[in-house]
């Protein structure tokens, strides 16, 4: 993956961060997390399984990426109930 798209995937989800109306819990307590992320391009769901962060949209799955606007900005929405390396960078971070 280039790194300049990483890049524009942490910039897209800053910008969910800061419209928290775009998060839709959708789990009820005590349940494994699930999110509706009300995205630029229409709803992604979000859920963690096995301790990690997947997401339905086509960067995630399809193109097998493992890592997406959406999982991020959950990842940083609900940091507090996640675990810790609930999502899986690609590559190393500073
Ligand atoms: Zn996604």
């Amino acid at each position: 993956m280039l790194q300049s798209h990483l890049q524009n995937l942490i910039a897209k989800a800053h910008r969910y961060q800061e419209e928290p109306e775009r998060f839709e819990r959708t789990s009820t307590e005590g349940d494994a997390l699930s999110v509706t992320v009300h995205g630029a391009n229409g709803d992604h769901y979000v859920v963690l399984l096995d301790g990690h962060l997947t997401c339905d949209c086509d960067g995630f799955a399809q193109r097998g990426e493992g890592i997406c606007a959406h999982v991020l900005a959950v990842e940083h929405h609900f940091q507090e109930e996640l675990p810790a390396n609930a999502v899986d960078w690609p590559f190393a971070t500073a």
